[in-house]
């Protein structure tokens, strides 16, 4: 298995970076988890936009899934697909599609969008994929994937929750969100988390590998790596677009 980021910002937009998706790949398999702004010109650089064989979509910000409206338009005007694209998210980011396409019938004739919640398990190819509930202030649902004794975790948009030390538990390879580079005084609760906090979070699961994503600009990979070393031993990276890390 393997990830591909293909937007790591926090939040907006960050110079070099858009806002979060990720490309799982895995025999030949192709799951995008994500479709932040500006992600699909980032996907567009790596393959065809017809060899996505599902969608996963954590929750209806818009840095999460902006840019299915444009992947949207791309399949329907330029796409192969002979079978409508499968996109798994819980029900509000149909219903944010629906807005954003007024009238737009043909959405559904060109994705099918299941509505997913916490403690689902999915099975997409050779991908088995749980869902466990993030700490946000919309429903939002963090991912483990495995394959063949390979495991992924991805926090998606959360606040410190033991439901993401589950879901990352003995992963290889934990993408975590560190939207706060450096801790402030002030910080909403119950909505990101700290690089310090995601190095906990993976101290706490027993990660190998844990990749900082998500990190709201002016905040820096650089400051990001620092303050999650301090909590966490094993080996932290920070994501960056464009860059893929082989899972197990
Ligand atoms: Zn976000
Ligand atoms: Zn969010």
């Amino acid at each position: 298995m393997r990830v591909t980021v293909l937007g790591s910002a926090g939040s907006y937009p960050a110079p070099g970076r858009a806002c979060s998706s990720y490309l799982v790949e895995d025999q030949g398999y192709r799951l995008l988890v994500d479709c932040g702004n500006g992600s699909l010109a980032n996907f567009m650089q790596l393959a065809q936009v017809d060899s996505i064989d599902a969608v996963v979509v954590t929750h209806r910000h818009v840095d999460h899934m902006a840019d299915l409206v444009g992947l949207y338009h791309l399949l329907r005007f330029h796409g192969g697909r002979t079978e409508r694209l499968p996109v798994y998210a819980p029900s509000a980011v149909l219903e944010i599609m629906e807005a954003l396409l007024p009238g737009d019938d043909a959405l559904h004739d060109v994705c099918r969008f299941e509505t997913v919640r916490a403690g689902d398990r999915l099975s997409l190819g050779p991908l088995d994929v749980s869902l466990f509930a993030a700490d946000h202030p919309v429903e939002t649902v963090a991912l483990r994937v495995e394959s063949e004794g390979a495991r992924l975790a991805y926090s998606a948009d959360s606040g410190p929750t033991p439901e993401l030390a589950r879901c990352a538990a003995q992963a290889d390879l934990f993408l975590c969100e560190s939207t706060w580079a450096v801790p402030f005084d002030g910080r909403p609760a119950h909505l990101h988390l700290s690089a310090r906090e995601a190095g906990e979070l993976a101290a706490q699961a027993g990660v190998g590998t844990l990749v900082l994503t998500h990190i709201a600009y002016p905040g820096t990979g650089e400051q990001a790596v620092r303050e999650a070393r301090a909590t966490f031993d094993g080996t932290v990276v920070e994501a960056c677009d464009l860059r893929d890390h082989p899972v197990g």
